[in-house]
């Protein structure tokens, strides 16, 4: 069946169409609804349906014919080790980590969060979890210390696993460190445990009673089997916290059932992925692309998947071309930054590797911009596909499906809609816009399965963030531009709100922001994201400092605001630049310009500023501009 006839289907017999797939999988009990829509915009799938994510991604095939074949397979050059895990070996693991965290108290429907390096461990943290019917939420671990505190205080977790430090071009990155100041900030005392998982990169302190070693705890407490938990379909899997807006991060809370559901068809329509397939997501558990692609998609389809502790280009720039080579990996899924971070060295450290078992290569979490798809697709000779989503959708909204129908590509654009999403580009009233012209991306309702079900304990707040821009239309807003060309293809054109995407992450500038105000030099401060040839975009602050604050005191002072947001959010947050103005150009109710800021920075025509804001006093502005026109 074509492309088009597939999708139409799946919007005009959603019921049917994802039945058929739901029934790929093992259910304790049958769904008694496919679809519930009764409730919009809370859209429930396969509703009275009764499962478990972990029998599925794993017992499943480690009790049948998979049992003796590669399920997990780790490479770390960070630590000099790799390990390659059967599916039958990994459900030894689960079930052990699955009877300590019973052992420790984990109850069905605790959170437990998981702020660890990319080790097996974290992974088999995960499947634990889903075992027992406790909710993980993974924190990147390259995340710092407000990061953790405040997803603490959200999510009111029983217990947290770590370990006491990643790598990072050899380097320890603490953990267990951030994770004891990160409790002592929480403003909960929810956490009993916290699991450690000691690699001897660091000393850490252990409190008694509190902490727990992991070796120990597997030693003493392992066991064999754990029954895994009956789960309803509509059982929360987990919570990934994702910047918005403001300052708070947003927990987006995925069920069991649609999510289970939606990845594994996704396995083979998407990814076009099966049997004999190494599959391998350069990602980190840490992002929404590693929970769906590192661990619970490769798994569910019984195709084993890489895990990857490390960088593109460390020791050196042909590590991942001799991975391929290594594991003979068919299927790889990537970002644009890290295309980009190597597209800088010669080709001879991909020509020395034999890449020839890869089929695909599949880029997300930014825009592909041309030359970067072109050159990744004459040197690595394979198709080069940009496909979009995000921490809401769990797996791609716009997508070329190959394993549907294999289209053909436009270089910049991730395609067409994937199956059960309705998207169009809209105008602010919510119409949509003729073909070739700009405007928001949204999604017509009922979301497909696999989307977000709401934000952590604050419906209210899914309500506000995804549903409310449009009177008297119910269109979830993806908070991204977009255009069709007249062929339909979508190209996406950036973020309409003032969300910071740096390497394929987003960052909130109300995040940022928060924590440079927290300098007691700062008057006024503005992030803003421009434009970077490696990461996309970079963080830059913009501030207004005190009145008192002499011009010899400023290169500390950005060196101590720089300092504070790697300590506070993280590296990954470490603005790129820090600039001193006397005035912001802001509009009459005092909103910060940020469009006017980044335009100046970047040399851009500013248009027409009077029409950039209603409210803006155009005299005001312009004496801005030229302020900061002299001083940046
Ligand atoms: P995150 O939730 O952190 O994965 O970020 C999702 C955001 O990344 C989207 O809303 C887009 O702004 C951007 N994004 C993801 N994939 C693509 C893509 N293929 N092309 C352009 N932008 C993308």
């Amino acid at each position: 069946m074509s492309y088009q006839e597939t999708h139409r289907r799946s919007l005009e017999q959603p019921a049917e169409f994802w039945s058929g797939l739901a029934e790929e999988l093992h259910w304790y009990r049958r769904w008694d609804h496919v679809l519930d829509d009764s409730n919009a915009p809370f859209f429930r799938w396969f509703v009275g349906g009764e499962t478990n994510m972990c029998y599925n991604a794993v017992d499943r095939h480690a009790l049948g014919s998979k049992r003796g074949q590669a399920a997990l397979i780790w490479e770390s050059p960070e630590a000099e080790q790799s390990r390659t895990l059967t599916y039958h070996e990994l459900y030894r693991e689960v079930n052990k980590l699955a009877a300590v965290l019973k052992y420790n108290g984990v109850e069905r429907g605790d959170r437990v969060i998981i702020y660890m390096p990319m080790v097996p461990e974290a992974i088999f943290g995960m499947l634990a979890c889903a075992r027992i019917g406790a909710i993980h939420s993974v924190v990147f671990g390259g995340f710092s210390i407000s990061s953790l505190a405040s997803r603490i205080t959200d999510a009111e977790p029983t217990m947290i696993l770590t370990a006491d430090a990643g790598l990072r071009k050899g380097s320890p990155v603490q953990l267990k460190p951030i994770v004891d100041e990160a409790l002592d900030l929480a403003e909960t005392d929810s956490v009993k445990h916290v699991l450690v998982y000691n690699r001897d990169i660091i000393n850490c302190q252990m409190q008694e009673g509190r902490d727990l070693d992991w070796y120990e705890e597997i030693e003493q407490h392992g066991q064999q089997y754990v029954e895994p938990e009956r789960m309803k379909s509509t059982d929360p899997l987990y919570i990934l916290y994702t910047s918005g807006t403001t300052g708070k991060p947003k927990g987006v809370v995925r069920d069991t059932g649609g999510y289970m559901v939606a990845l594994h068809a996704s396995m083979s329509q998407v990814y076009n992925v099966g049997d004999g397939d190494v599959y391998w997501s350069t990602s980190d558990i840490g992002w929404v692309v590693g929970h769906s692609y590192i661990v619970y998609a490769p798994l569910l389809k019984g195709v084993p998947t890489v895990a990857y502790e490390g960088r593109p280009d460390h020791p050196d720039p042909g590590i991942w071309w001799r991975i391929i080579e290594k594991y003979g990996v068919t299927c790889v899924f990537t970002a644009p930054t890290a295309l980009r971070a190597l597209r800088k060295f010669p080709e001879h450290w991909m020509k020395n590797a034999d890449i020839s078992s890869m089929r695909r290569i599949f880029s997300a979490g930014e825009p592909l911009d041309a030359p970067t798809y072109e050159w990744a697709t004459e040197v690595l000779q394979v198709p080069v596909i940009d496909h979009y989503w995000q921490t809401e959708s769990g797996w791609s909204m716009l997508a070329n499906s190959v394993g549907i129908e294999d289209l053909p590509i436009k270089g910049g654009s991730p395609t067409f809609a994937a199956v059960g999403h309705h998207l169009e580009v809209v105008d602010i009233d919510g119409n949509p816009v003729p073909r070739g012209t700009k405007g928001l991306l949204v999604d017509y309702p009922p979301l497909p399965p696999g989307m977000l079900m709401t934000l952590w304990r604050d419906d209210e707040r899914y309500i506000k963030s995804y549903w409310s821009h449009f009177q008297d239309k119910l269109l979830y807003l993806t908070g991204d531009y977009a255009i069709q060309d007249e062929d339909g293809y979508f190209f996406m054109l950036g973020r309409a709100d003032e969300v910071l995407n740096v390497s394929g992450h987003r960052l909130g500038t109300r995040e940022i922001e928060e924590v440079i105000s927290a300098h007691p030099a700062a008057a006024e401060v503005s992030v803003i994201g421009v434009r970077d040839e490696i990461r996309g975009e970079a963080v830059l602050v913009v501030a207004v400092l005190k009145s008192h604050i002499s011009k010899a005191d400023e290169d500390n002072i950005a060196n101590e605001m720089r300092q504070l947001v790697r300590d506070r959010i993280g590296a990954i947050a470490t603005p790129h630049g820090v600039h001193f103005v006397s005035t912001l150009p802001k509009t009459r109710s005092g909103k910060i310009m940020r469009r006017v800021i980044r335009a100046v920075y970047q040399g851009d025509n500013l248009g027409d500023i009077s029409t950039i804001e209603d409210d803006a006093t155009v005299d005001m502005i312009r004496e801005a501009v030229d302020a900061m026109q002299r001083e940046l």
